[in-house]
């Protein structure tokens, strides 16, 4: 579900038209559409009501303030990945103790950072980690709450570099040695088991590959107690899917359902870390077509937007629905859309059947919000795009376009 509709042939996000919003802003331009960000949460919280829970947003998908402080509105806490993204989270007023931060390289700079804030945990993801947690923390007088991230060794089934609960993938603890190094951080002086943890891809489209891995905690939850480790919270990590191309893909009540029975027995506090689920169709980005041109073999779109801007298609073969923001009769044609990078990767769809579009005309390339503006770079010393934020029937710039100053910021000619 999301916002973003057609209105006697024109797109509009909730009651705005595109077209106006690129007359202000310029494009290219990511627009977001604030009426869908709260109904994702929404569901999600409704969905899993009948346990004790709490959701925190994945930063990393979307990291702007406006959405940030959307969410914080509405209750989220925050699932971080850096020091950065602590100190977004905080900006807008998120709650330190609803902030859980993952990743295999958290420095000591970063780690006292996020001791200091008061987060509620770190989700640790290997021993020499675990010591050097331990370790900053005594520094701070302090004691840190700790989930470890386990990895359950299943296949999510989805895009081997989004894939992360394989026993090849670099993160979390194998599940094999989980008990063990539950047992050493029981140990230490300075930390405090609270919890269990995982995450096991992103854009998954079946309930499947969670029941399996959370059969998997489940076990180890059982051991934990009878060691006289217990947790009190379950973070069963992020990684929900979404339609990109109007496929079928759970609902939150689907996960809920099929999860709830595992969860409720392990009389945890469930903590979701949803970044995609949340954000990805409640974003679009708007592109304005410069050029047509055909090589005789092949015919392309040339755009304003490039693989700076949105690089999924180039990473992962991403499909993204573009479509003219406005609609009329005429015959569809295939074509390549592609922007002003010097890179033969730089692309935003290949061999897409779309309406014959002109030069001048916009197109919307469809859920944009998630792993997109927060991806994108200056390469080619091209400016990053703008972020337009919508609610109702009005719009708000929460991104400046970059100028040429933002480029060269803290950069010298040296000689
Ligand atoms: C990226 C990430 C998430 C969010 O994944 P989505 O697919 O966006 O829901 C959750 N947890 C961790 C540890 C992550 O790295």
């Amino acid at each position: 579900m999301h916002d973003f509709n057609f209105v006697n042939g024109e797109l509009f996000c909730e009651e705005v038209p595109l077209q106006r919003i690129a007359a202000e802003a310029g494009t290219p331009v990511y627009i977001y559409s604030r009426r869908t960000l709260r109904d994702h949460y929404r569901g999600l919280k409704e969905a899993f009501s009948g346990l004790p829970h709490l959701i925190c947003y994945s930063v990393k998908a979307n990291s702007n303030l406006a959405v940030l402080s959307t969410l914080a509105g509405e209750g989220a806490g925050a699932d971080i990945v850096s020091g950065g993204e602590l100190y977004r989270a905080l900006k807008v007023g998120m709650a330190a103790e609803k902030v859980v931060y993952a990743g295999i390289g958290k420095t000591a700079e970063e780690m006292a950072y996020a001791l200091k804030s008061g987060i509620l945990m770190f989700n640790v993801e290997s021993t020499t980690e675990l010591e050097a947690l331990d370790r900053v923390a005594g520094e701070h007088g302090t004691k840190a709450r700790i989930a470890l991230r386990v990895n359950p060794d299943v296949d999510a089934q989805t895009h081997p570099y989004i894939a992360t609960g394989l026993k090849e993938a670099k993160f979390g603890i194998g599940i094999d040695d989980a008990l063990a190094v539950y047992e050493y951080a029981a140990s230490l002086p300075n930390v405090e088991v609270a919890g269990v943890h995982q995450h096991i891809g992103s854009q998954i489209t079946q309930v499947g590959p969670f029941r399996e891995s959370l059969s998997i905690i489940g076990e180890l939850l059982q051991r934990l107690q009878e060691k006289g480790i217990p947790v009190r919270y379950i973070n069963i990590g992020g990684g929900f899917g979404i339609p990109y191309r109007q496929e079928d893909v759970p609902y939150p009540s689907d996960y809920a359902r099929e999860l709830e029975p595992i969860l409720k027995e392990s009389g945890c506090t469930v903590i979701l870390e949803i970044g995609r689920m949340i954000v990805g169709n409640a974003g679009i980005l708007l592109t304005k077509v410069l050029y047509r041109k055909s090589t005789g073999e092949k015919d392309f779109l040339v755009v304003d937007a490039a693989m700076n801007d949105l690089i999924r298609p180039s990473l992962y073969g991403s499909f993204h629905e573009i479509t003219p923001v406005l609609q009329s009769e005429r015959e569809d044609e295939t074509v390549d859309v592609v922007g002003p990078v010097c890179e033969s990767s730089d692309f935003l769809a290949r061999d897409r059947a779309l309406p014959h579009t002109e030069p001048g005309e916009l197109l919307a390339v469809m859920s944009a919000g998630a792993y997109a503006f927060a991806m994108s770079s200056n390469y080619n010393s091209r400016r990053r795009a703008a972020e337009v934020m919508v609610d109702g029937d009005r719009f708000g710039v929460v991104r400046e376009r970059e100028a040429y100053e933002d480029l060269v910021r803290g950069e010298r000619a040296w000689d």
